[in-house]
């Protein structure tokens, strides 16, 4: 999700510090053209703010903000990357930004570093994972797919997710650069939505002899570069994208990749904890318990069987 409306930086100097060096902190600077970007919504729907205040509404109001902040970031820091929001079938390169942010998040909360810098940086990365995650469901057919559970609800380290592999939870196969010589893809383009939005991939070979699958794709970005969406079943980031509730035909679709989104991120709460109880023990989890706020109950985190 996107917008070219006025970024809300500098609520708190937390949310200052978040930007670091290396972002454009004036959208003006990413480039000639970035207000003629189809994103513009006006006015901006904050979809990202609301998923984030909304499932970690347990933490402390400022760290909230600060994560807020952090994931909106993203839309600057990361404009042009089709990683950091799951756009052009770059589910490998997705799933490597999530997984990558939340180490350096679980880095940054080391006993051995300074506990304010260390966690403005650890914010800043989960921040950017939480984005990607959110992005997910919105820029993907996932819902269209029928997808009702989460990606991935392990409490370890985001796994990555490999071309033509298949997504344990749902089953999906993802659909990533050019297909195997084997397999099949087909989406049927004069169907209505969300039917058109539906891709079926048959693996072929021994091990898949009959098995038709459901294809995961995410809606292609011209303006970013490396499209790894194969032609035959690619589909426009504005056909796909659940970004907003005005898309009245996908209004059903935004809701529920809002809601997975929500899902999504209170479990990443949880996945971070587990990362920064692996790594640096009771101290690690006690980093970001102080994170919670006075009186509010953090979720139960426990692995889906
Ligand atoms: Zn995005």
């Amino acid at each position: 999700m996107r917008r070219t409306s006025k970024f809300r930086f500098g609520l708190v100097s937390i949310s200052v510090a978040l930007l670091g060096c290396s972002g454009a902190d004036d959208p003006s600077e990413v480039g000639a053209g970035y207000q003629d970007q189809e994103f513009s919504t006006t006015p901006g729907e904050p979809n990202h703010e609301e998923i984030t205040a909304s499932a970690l509404s347990f933490l402390k109001p400022e760290i909230v903000i600060a994560l807020q902040a952090a994931n909106v970031a993203t839309d600057v820091q990361f404009f042009l990357v089709n990683a950091n929001h799951f756009d052009d079938c770059n589910f490998t390169g997705g799933s490597q930004v999530v997984r990558a942010s939340e180490a350096e998040a679980v880095a940054a909360l080391a006993p051995d570093q300074a506990p304010v810098e260390g966690d403005v940086l650890a914010i800043r990365a989960f921040g950017r994972a939480l984005h990607a995650l959110q992005d997910f469901y919105a820029h993907t057919n996932w819902i269209e797919l029928g997808g009702e559970t989460l990606v991935d609800r392990s409490l370890g380290a985001f796994p990555v997710l490999g071309a033509y592999s298949t997504i344990p939870s749902t089953g999906f196969v993802v659909v990533q650069g050019p297909k195997p010589p084997s397999a099949a893809l087909s989406r049927d383009e004069a169907a209505s939505y969300p039917k058109s939005a539906v891709v079926s991939v048959k693996l072929g070979g021994p091990r898949h002899a009959k098995a038709r699958s459901a294809g995961l794709i995410s809606g292609t970005v011209d303006y970013e570069p490396g499209n790894f969406c194969p032609a035959s079943v690619a589909m426009t980031h504005e056909e796909l994208n659940k970004d907003k509730s005005s898309l009245v035909e996908r209004s059903q679709q935004y809701e529920a990749a809002k809601t997975l989104a929500i899902l999504q991120t209170e479990h990443e709460w949880c996945r971070l904890r587990a990362l920064a109880s692996a790594a640096w023990g009771p101290a690690g989890a006690a980093r970001l318990d102080a994170w919670v706020a006075a009186g509010a109950i953090a979720p139960t985190c426990a692995a889906e069987p």
